[in-house]
């Protein structure tokens, strides 16, 4: 909690960055839909799979809209692009990767975050590979939920977290028992 500027009651452990991804996307694009209607997922096409493939899978099996948005040669997320989505309306959760895994980039979230919540969408993003790196502060990011695993900043396999905000609209993975 402390290397992400946030409160103890605000992080879920999960077994595995991949899993930490699975539930944001799940679990926010599910309670959204349940509290407003938006019914579309924004997301790139340069996501770990942790995150596209469950994105796919809403989009295939939940009846989610899935809009892509472009990066350019660096492999980068231009905000102008998010803010033309987010007018575009409907939208129930935003996804971006904050350091690629495959080439590094590093995407401007401060500015996403800004105009997510100034639209009222939560912003999830995958930060597995900038933990140890960058700022993990989800204060500075204005990000809502936030994806971390230990073995990829020298901790041990099987152990992953995941951020979540405090009001965040979420589906639990587990619906019982309570204290789980
Ligand atoms: C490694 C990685 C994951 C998956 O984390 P695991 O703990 O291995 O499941 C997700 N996203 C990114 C960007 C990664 O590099």
């Amino acid at each position: 909690a402390d290397l992400l500027d946030a409160r103890p009651g605000e992080i879920v452990f999960t077994s595995c960055g991949s899993e930490s991804d699975n539930a944001a996307l799940r679990g926010i694009a599910m309670a959204r839909r349940a509290q407003s209607g938006a019914n579309r997922i924004l997301t790139t096409p340069v996501e770990h799979k942790a995150v596209l493939a469950s994105a796919e899978d809403l989009q295939q099996l939940y009846g989610f809209a899935l809009t892509l948005l472009p990066v350019d040669g660096n492999g980068a997320v231009d905000p102008a692009d998010v803010a033309r989505e987010l007018a575009g309306g409907d939208v129930a959760l935003v996804s971006i990767v904050y350091a690629n895994n495959e080439i590094g980039t590093v995407n401007p979230l401060a500015q996403i975050g800004a105009l997510c919540r100034a639209a009222g969408v939560p912003l999830h993003t995958d930060a597995v590979q900038a933990a140890g790196k960058l700022s993990l502060s989800v204060s500075e990011l204005q990000v809502d939920a936030l994806s971390i695993s230990a073995h990829k900043f020298y901790g041990p396999k099987g152990v992953g977290a995941l951020y979540l905000r405090s009001g965040t609209p979420f589906v639990p993975v587990l619906t019982g028992g309570s204290h789980e």
